[in-house]
């Protein structure tokens, strides 16, 4: 089985159900299959087939799920790439995937004028336009690669049949830089997305009966499965919200008796700050989840207070489809752990040595199951230092119950996540190495009240002249806006140890001493 076969079987079940509102228009599961076989249908006409790769670079959108199942549907494996990244993050991520065909929003145009030359694999952008026609442009040449959206939608055949696939195929790369290092593409099979958000589904209990609340972003992992795949699996409606904002996430949620939310913290954090937000507003949703950072347990139990509404906290990670952990329903809920392992995966925690901690005891977490990763695209080394005898090294550092609930107690790995988003040191620092005034450069996270996370950097500078300012301006222009720095501090030298790596503890240590 696969999203795409199920996709059709149940709209061939439920084809006058809605299965998304958008911009308060709904469109139905028989409609929704029948653009993704016209979209799959004229992909195929442009030489799209198994084993090729197409890039979604989009927004919460129609155009995501279309091409999401689309890509599949034509046997392509898909690569979702965040849309607000800059040239150079979405060039990286285009190359190393060898990306054939891109789907991206008609406001993007600009750029990829500018890229093509260096997109070498590319032979087709797919633009979603937002103004009618706009993906059809004049004779240049970077024009007559540029297909329109609308017309490939209009114009593709609602009988077309893709390849068979099998369930060891690659469906989706998600970029991560998983445990250090730049970014590498996981890969995750037919399988390990399938199974995951199916059993997510069952495990949050997700029916035909919910309407579920889609406004984490669908290029990530936790959108992706928790509030995309999971409920059109089951048949449920998606209410999708392109941007995150309180006011429409209270408006849709009275609107559509909405029955399910899923955020990161910070989310949690705006709509529990929010003035307009009051006791009852809530009260349609049966479960709110939270993922992809810690939430901290004042917020949950504040939260649930001032709704009424039960927080359930899970964890995942982009190598696992992602969801490995969940508060389940049947049982308590506990303030501050991510929940027991959700069916069929199991997690445990071992030493450095791989050997099983007992309950209580501190460790790496690590996974097994049939959501975990067929490995990284195109880097076996990578692959092999993170999966081991079947089990996925999480870098993550944990502590379980005597009841079998996880704990996740610090990150092994250097990653630090801005309001939901993840950020690597690494990919701060290398820009600022690249700033010819710079001599070395390190980055931590920081707490931060709204986005559980900022980054902070510090520097050491060649010439005194340079400022925090200049900086900045020039970090701007090179990462997307919530991997640049809140705070960048100039010191004389860095701490390090005697191998000279960068002591990152000890710049943490040095921000809560100041
Ligand atoms: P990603 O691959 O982008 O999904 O990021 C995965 C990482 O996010 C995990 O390895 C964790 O470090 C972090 N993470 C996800 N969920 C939680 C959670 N509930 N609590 C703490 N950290 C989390």
């Amino acid at each position: 089985m696969n999203l795409s076969e199920k996709l059709h079987q149940t709209a061939l079940r439920q084809a006058e159900k809605p299965a998304y509102y958008f911009m308060d228009q709904s469109t139905s599961y028989g409609e929704l299959d029948s653009a993704v076989t016209k979209f799959a249908d004229e992909l195929h006409k442009l030489g799209v087939s198994k084993g090729d790769n197409v890039a979604l670079v989009l927004g919460n959108s129609p155009h995501f799920i279309i091409s999401l199942y689309g890509a599949i549907r034509a046997g392509a494996t898909v690569i979702p790439v965040n849309p607000i990244y800059t040239p150079d993050e979405i060039g990286y991520i285009l190359n190393s995937g060898d990306v054939k065909v891109v789907v991206a929003l008609d406001k993007l145009i600009p750029l990829f004028e500018k890229m093509d030359p260096i997109l070498s694999n590319v032979d087709y952008y797919v633009i979603c336009e937002t103004e009618p026609d706009k993906g059809d442009r004049g004779e240049l040449s970077i024009y007559q690669k540029m297909k329109s959206f609308t017309k490939m939608v209009g114009a593709g055949d609602a009988s077309f049949q893709g390849p068979e696939l099998d369930s060891d195929d690659t469906a989706i790369i998600l970029y991560t830089s998983g445990t250090t290092g730049k970014p590498k593409g996981a890969m995750l099979s037919h399988t390990n997305i399938y199974s995951n958000a199916n059993d997510v589904g069952e495990y949050l209990k997700i029916s035909e009966n919910d309407r579920v609340i889609t406004t984490l972003p669908m290029f990530h992992v936790f959108s992706l499965t928790v509030v995309v795949n999971a409920p059109l699996l089951q048949g449920g409606t998606l209410l999708i919200v392109p941007q995150f904002s309180p006011k429409e996430i209270f408006r849709q949620v009275k609107k559509y008796d909405a029955t399910v939310f899923a955020g990161v913290p910070t989310m949690y954090n705006f709509l529990f700050q929010y003035p307009e937000g009051h006791k009852d507003d809530l009260r349609s949703l049966r479960i709110c989840i939270s993922g992809g950072s810690a939430m901290p347990i004042s917020l949950l139990e504040s939260f649930e207070q001032k709704f009424n509404v039960r927080v359930s906290e899970g964890y995942g990670l982009s190598e696992a489809s992602p969801v490995t952990c969940f508060n389940p329903l049947d049982r308590p809920r506990k303030a501050g752990s991510i929940g027991t392992s959700i069916l069929r995966v199991e997690n445990k925690v071992v030493t450095e040595l791989g050997e099983e901690v007992p309950p209580n005891g501190v460790g790496e977490l690590i996974v097994r199951g049939p959501n975990v990763m067929k490995g990284y695209y195109k880097m076996p080394e990578e692959s092999a230092a993170v999966l081991k005898d079947g089990w996925l090294y999480t870098g993550d550092l944990a502590r379980m119950d005597d009841e079998g609930y996880f704990f996740i107690v610090d990150r092994k790995k250097e990653l630090i996540i801005v309001g939901g988003y993840n950020v690597y040191p690494r990919e701060v620092e290398e820009v600022l190495y690249a700033h010819p005034e710079v001599v070395e450069a390190a980055a931590i996270g920081v707490p931060d009240p709204n986005q559980g996370e900022v980054v902070q950097c510090f520097v050491v500078k060649k010439n005194e002249a340079l400022t925090e300012e200049d900086l900045l301006d020039y970090c701007l222009e090179h990462l997307a806006k919530y991997k640049v720095p809140a705070k960048i501090e100039f010191l004389d030298e860095l701490p390090k140890n005697t191998t000279g790596k960068i002591l990152r503890r000890s710049l943490k240590t040095h921000v809560t001493q100041n």
